[in-house]
């Protein structure tokens, strides 16, 4: 009898690591002038996923704005991000909240690099919460700075500078909202409707040579959103066997699929979600009462 061979599990992962540092390795996919001289706007980009989509960025030839609040935690990032690839960063505080500070932003980007090509809209805020818990103030909240604040970043840039040279816009999102995800009512319908955004901005700013997609990653290890969500719980609990791809991905992956679309690579890709998530979304449980079981547990220690 012949036995079928069984198949070679594919394990070929970008390198990756769990802090917000840079990796001491780094293998290129794409060529590593894919984004020579560009310059690229990352709101959040001091820390988890922000993070490693500028190191990639620069990697391939980008410099860099990274915009958020603290200043303090973005000199730090963009000195890091510097050194390593050798490109520029500009560390920018501004509240993506507050449409004044972002058009001041803008004009710092302008005056240092006086260019802008690529926006990744990558700020956000999120929680578990049951809809009963959660106050009207923390729902308007993760929508302010989910969805109006990337409407107000991709405004102020299109204004400033995209309406007369072109340009891409990534919006990074989530797969909450697709199934109703337990606990995730504020995240998964701030992101619902930044994925509507997409296409509408799409549609409108494509006569501009403005491309508009977004990356909806699922369960990201070593990230700020990874521990808040119960994912090492999860993983513990051998959730992740539901996964089809059987494990969580890694920061590099989402840049990964970040550097496609804001590249040459998708010139023709416009109003497109990429979900990122080893197909989670299409099989894996959604648990109230084991989301519930953290949200109780973390709220019983504050
Ligand atoms: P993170 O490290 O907490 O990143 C969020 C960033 O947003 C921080 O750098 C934060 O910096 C910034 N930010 C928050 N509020 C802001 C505001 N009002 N104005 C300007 N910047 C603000 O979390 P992450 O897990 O890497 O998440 C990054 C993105 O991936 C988010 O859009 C998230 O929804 C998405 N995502 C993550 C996962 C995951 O598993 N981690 C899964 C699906 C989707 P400051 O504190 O300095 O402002």
């Amino acid at each position: 009898m012949i036995m079928a061979e069984k198949p070679q599990v594919v394990n070929n992962l970008p390198e990756d690591i769990e802090t917000d540092e840079c990796m001491s390795t780094y293998t290129h996919i794409y060529s590593p002038d894919l984004l020579i001289d560009q310059v690229a706007f990352i709101t959040g980009g001091g820390s988890g996923i922000g993070f490693r989509i500028a190191e990639v960025l620069m990697r391939h030839g980008c410099d860099t704005v990274i915009a958020s609040r603290n200043l303090e935690k973005l000199t730090e990032a963009a000195k890091k991000l510097s050194s390593t690839t050798s490109r520029r960063c500009l560390p920018i505080g501004m509240d993506v909240r507050q449409p004044e500070t972002i058009s001041a932003a803008m004009d710092e980007t302008l005056k240092t690099f006086g260019r802008v090509d690529i926006l990744i809209n990558n700020a956000a805020g999120n929680f578990l919460c049951p809809a009963t818990s959660l106050s009207f103030n923390a729902f308007k909240t993760v929508m302010e700075i989910d969805t109006m604040g990337t409407f107000n970043t991709s405004k102020v840039i299109y204004d400033k500078w995209f309406k007369d040279h072109g340009g891409s816009i990534v919006n990074i999102s989530a797969t909450l909202g697709y199934r109703g995800q337990a606990l995730q009512v504020h995240a998964g319908s701030a992101k619902a409707a930044n994925d509507a955004m997409t296409r509408h901005l799409a549609v409108e700013w494509g006569p501009s040579g403005v491309r508009v997609n977004t990356v909806a990653p699922g369960p990201i290890s070593g990230t700020e959103g990874y521990r808040r969500l119960g994912g090492s719980h999860a993983e513990s609990a051998g959730v992740f066997r539901s996964i089809p791809l059987q494990r969580a991905g890694n920061k590099t992956e989402i840049a990964h699929a970040v550097l496609f679309l804001a590249s040459r690579a998708a010139s023709y890709i416009t109003g497109a979600i990429l979900v990122s998530d080893g197909g989670a979304w299409l099989t894996s449980a959604n648990d109230v009462e084991r989301l519930l079981g953290i949200f109780s547990s973390r709220s019983a220690k504050l």
